[in-house]
């Protein structure tokens, strides 16, 4: 059977350090700059970068819709930091999002005092601490309950999954490890030829987080 391929959208960010990820845990790896790129995939992976920047490159191609179809069909769609907040419904301060994810993320919320820092993540489904490195990163603010929390840093959900949506609000991509692209690769690979199941909007009320 021909290797699960999984596409890296390479409009802008911090692209090139998942597809070497993803590769090192046995994927095929496709670079995705058209909308048209995505045909064929089992997964995408949305990198970290400016979310801002990243909607405004967006504009130039249907990708909202391409996604939507992508995820409705059967991909597996994964987000870290920027990608996180464009799969989330809702975005604090407002701004578009694909809203994959039933979750409330605010932006830049670790306040301008910590930048950036690298941190262990507690992941014991992924089999242990996952480093991550949080740059001017995102927080969720309220997960609907049907979102599974697999991550957090002190006590805090950052790492969640959704059916076939991921999202973390850090970077492993920058760190040595690999749990995190493997636990994507094998949603993926386990996915894949699946038949799709209906999303069917959340009726519960989102929980806060801690
Ligand atoms: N602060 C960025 C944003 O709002 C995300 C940062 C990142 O992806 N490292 O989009």
């Amino acid at each position: 059977m021909a290797a699960t391929t999984i596409g890296v959208l390479a409009l802008q960010g911090a692209f090139t350090a998942h597809s070497t990820s993803f590769r090192e845990v046995g994927l095929k790896v496709r670079e995705i700059r058209r909308v048209a790129d995505l045909e064929g995939l089992g997964g995408l992976m949305i990198p970290g970068g400016e979310s801002t920047t990243l909607l405004n490159l967006m504009g130039d191609e249907p990708w909202f819709e391409a996604l939507r179809r992508f995820h409705d069909e059967g991909g597996v769609v994964a987000g870290t930091c920027a990608g996180a907040i464009l799969l989330s419904r809702e975005v604090r301060p407002r701004q578009p999002s694909l809203a994959l994810l039933d979750a409330i993320i605010e932006r830049n919320a670790y306040g301008r005092q910590v930048d950036s820092f690298e941190a262990a993540v507690e992941a014991p489904a992924l089999g242990g601490p996952v480093d991550g490195v949080f740059i001017r990163a995102p927080r969720f603010h309220a997960l609907w309950p049907e979102v599974e929390v697999v991550g957090r840093l002190r006590g805090e959900p950052v790492l969640v999954r959704q059916g076939r949506v991921i999202a973390a609000t850090f970077h492993p991509e920058l760190t040595e490890g690999l749990a995190f692209h493997r636990y994507v690769g094998e949603l993926t690979r386990k996915t894949k030829g699946a038949r799709p199941a209906p999303r069917r909007p959340a009726k519960r009320p989102p929980q806060p987080t801690p």
